[in-house]
């Protein structure tokens, strides 16, 4: 939502369903840019903001979109409520800036509806069990929505975003990405968390749990366009495996630009130096994704890993001041310059050769790979930075994944 005629659009898209004959809660997130601004303004008073303040401001984000969208509706001769977080009560844990959500409580939003009215509850937003404010994380109003789909037991979560769907992979480095009319709940469990930001990786782990069935459609439609019509130019995210035979073997190529990579060289090959090394990391609050540690030689091992390189220089503070004399490492070295691409699909399970395929790819357009993690369903590899689209391209088109 980027402008009152943006908003209005919302609301006549709602009225539509609404019209239908659905009972319909919707969970707006901030207008476009909005969240940023309001960090942006947070900074410039305190450089590292206080988190329980930050959530105080950013929640205000969403507080004016759910407000202005029941308005719209209102004008349009519809019954609307908006709620914000606190007022539902979407209950979280203490985790200003990225709180989980405990519970929520669906009795004043059941109702509302049963009054008819349309009901608009602020997405990112919850609050802690001291009463206080707390926000999501970024892209959490996705999480919201499914959340507070679950709670209902809704027929359905509908995901309006910028983009149409779910693709095999960013089309904005593919231009013949195609759009997938149907994923696994697993398979976009894997994209969201490696890297494609249609949604936000918490909402699939709620829809997954909760078997919440969710559709990604596209908020720059028509909004009056007809149901069946809107729905089918989306992505339904599915808990069953397609058995169709064009079924192919990756469903998509995701990719996260922005990694950094941390070799810890040198260290006793002895319990405890994983946990040395991870715990710290972990305590400063950095996620760690892929971890390498090769055969020692001579009792001597390196330890590899990668972390998003927004905390590169965090971890390696963390890394050089203590930990680097406590486990006795000859050197830690990063590189911030890297990326990680990865194939998916489910249909790896029941097909050999994926892995040789992708190497052999990487392989002719003579990208070295300097990572490599596995599992059932996903290939991912972290390579130098510069060659990453050539690289989503260059795989993209080994896998077939084009449109015909
Ligand atoms: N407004 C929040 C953000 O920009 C939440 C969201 O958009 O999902 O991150
Ligand atoms: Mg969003």
């Amino acid at each position: 939502m980027e402008s009152p005629e943006r908003i209005r659009n919302v609301a006549r898209r709602v009225a539509k369903w609404h019209d239908a004959g659905h009972r319909m809660v919707v969970v707006p997130s901030a207008m476009a840019g909005e969240t940023n601004r309001l960090i942006a303004l947070a900074q410039e008073l305190m450089p590292q903001p206080d988190q329980r303040e930050l959530d105080m401001v950013t929640a205000t984000g969403e507080q004016v979109s759910v407000g202005l969208l029941a308005m719209a509706l209102m004008n349009l001769g519809k019954e609307a409520i908006s709620f914000t977080g606190w007022q539902v009560p979407v209950l979280t844990d203490a985790a200003y800036t990225r709180a989980r959500i405990l519970s929520i409580t669906g009795q004043r939003i059941l109702d509302e509806l049963d009054k008819g009215r349309i009901v608009i509850v602020a997405g990112f937003q919850g609050v802690n069990d001291k009463g206080d404010i707390t926000t999501l994380g970024r892209g959490g109003s996705d999480t919201s929505a499914v959340a507070i789909a679950a709670a209902l037991k809704a027929d359905e979560c509908l995901i309006y975003t910028d983009v149409d769907g779910v693709y095999t992979t960013d089309p904005r480095v593919v231009s013949d990405a195609r759009r997938l009319k149907r994923i696994t709940f697993e398979e976009m469990l894997e994209m969201a968390s490696l890297g494609s930001k249609v949604l936000q990786t918490r909402s699939v782990e709620f829809a997954g749990n909760f078997r919440v069935p969710t559709r990604v459609l596209s908020s720059l439609t028509d909004p009056l366009m007809p149901l069946e019509e809107e729905v089918n130019l989306g992505t339904l995210i599915t808990f069953e495996e397609n058995t169709e035979m064009e079924q192919s073997v990756i469903s998509g190529i995701a990719f996260s630009r922005s990694e950094a990579r941390i070799m810890v060289i040198g260290v006793p090959d002895k319990p405890g130096i994983a946990f040395q090394i991870l715990g710290a990391i972990a305590a400063a609050g950095i996620e760690v994704d892929m971890i390498i540690q090769n055969q020692s030689v001579d009792g001597i091992a390196d330890f590899t890993f990668t972390v998003p390189r927004a905390d590169y220089a965090r971890a390696m503070d963390v890394l050089s001041s203590t930990v680097k004399q406590a486990i006795g490492a000859r050197d830690i070295v990063g590189d911030a310059q890297v990326s990680k691409v990865s194939a998916i699909g489910v249909g790896m399970r029941s097909h050999v050769g994926v892995a040789a395929r992708m190497f052999e790819t990487l392989y002719r357009e003579g990208i070295n790979i300097l990572m490599i993690s596995t599992s059932e369903i996903k290939i991912s590899v972290i390579i130098d930075e510069k060659y990453m689209e050539l690289a989503v391209r260059a795989l993209h088109k080994a896998f077939e994944l084009e449109s015909n």
